[in-house]
């Protein structure tokens, strides 16, 4: 056994991860969701998502493939277009890219609101906290004033000056029947998620195959290169972009290693 094998995933701080472990993303997110489950900010059905996930990037890579940086970019640019963009945050989110998320929604001058499958005053309020010490000012998603059509109540509560009246919303490791629902809604569906064949890539404007620790550092970084563009040149970002491209590329890295 090397010294690699005996990093347990129960360290205390993430900062006992070696960093040139050849797994390291791979703990640094296992530990986040553990820690993000202890807080009360990540259900505990937020680990199985996560090893969903674990197995479809260590299939990519552990890296940003060509396309999903694409697909970031072209993202971006769908963001700053935006009249009312909105960064969704569920518990798996907020336990593992926080910070990210509240400089991403600066970048781009958009809102965040938490939006979970498994809702309870308790988490959303924790959530919420979460986010503001890391550096948010306001947080949607406690008012919880309209519903989603055709989903079951709980799943369908948003903010009406939020998600409900966005017309570019980011959810990352979104549930398939919301995608799908939200999709109808004809909003621009941003969709971050490792599994190419899951439902809520399928149904998004822009499918991005990546993990979010990656994705939203450089969604960030394209906005703010973009900053100063255009809105031909951002136009022209968000035609060009080919969603069935991108999801062919990630599914034929994942099967064939291509
Ligand atoms: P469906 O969308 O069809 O309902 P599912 O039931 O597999 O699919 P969920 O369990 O609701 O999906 O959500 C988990 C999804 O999030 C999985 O597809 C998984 O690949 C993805 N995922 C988990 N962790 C990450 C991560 N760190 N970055 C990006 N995607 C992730």
């Amino acid at each position: 056994m090397s010294d690699y094998d005996t990093v347990s995933a129960d360290v205390e701080h993430e900062e006992e991860i070696p960093a040139d472990h050849p797994r390291y993303q791979d703990l640094l997110t296992r530990h986040r969701i553990e820690t993000g489950i202890e807080k009360g900010i990540t259900h505990l059905q937020g680990m199985h998502a996560e090893g969903r996930g674990s197995a479809f990037d260590y299939l990519l890579g552990e890296e940003t493939i060509p396309s999903a940086d694409t697909a970031e970019r072209a993202a971006a640019a769908h963001l700053l277009l935006a009249d009312q963009p909105v960064l969704s945050i569920n518990g798996n989110v907020a336990a593992l890219v926080p910070g990210e998320m509240v400089d991403l929604a600066s970048a781009v001058g958009a809102d965040l609101e938490v939006n979970l499958f498994n809702r309870t005053p308790e988490r959303v309020e924790a959530i919420a906290e979460h986010l503001r010490e890391h550096g948010a000012d306001e947080v949607k998603g406690l008012t919880a004033d309209a519903r989603i059509p055709k989903l079951d109540h709980q799943r369908a509560k948003v903010d009406a000056d939020g998600i409900y009246a966005a017309d570019v919303v980011l959810v990352p490791l979104e549930d398939g029947d919301r995608a799908e629902a939200l999709q109808e809604m004809d909003k621009t569906e941003i969709v971050i998620d490792l599994n190419p064949l899951s439902r809520s890539p399928q149904v998004a404007a822009v499918p991005i195959v990546d993990n979010i620790i990656r994705a939203v550092p450089n969604m960030t970084e394209h906005a703010r290169d973009l900053a100063d563009a255009d809105e031909a040149e951002l136009r022209s970002i968000v035609d060009e972009f080919d969603r069935e491209q991108v999801l062919e590329d990630a599914e034929a890295r994942i099967r064939n290693g291509l």
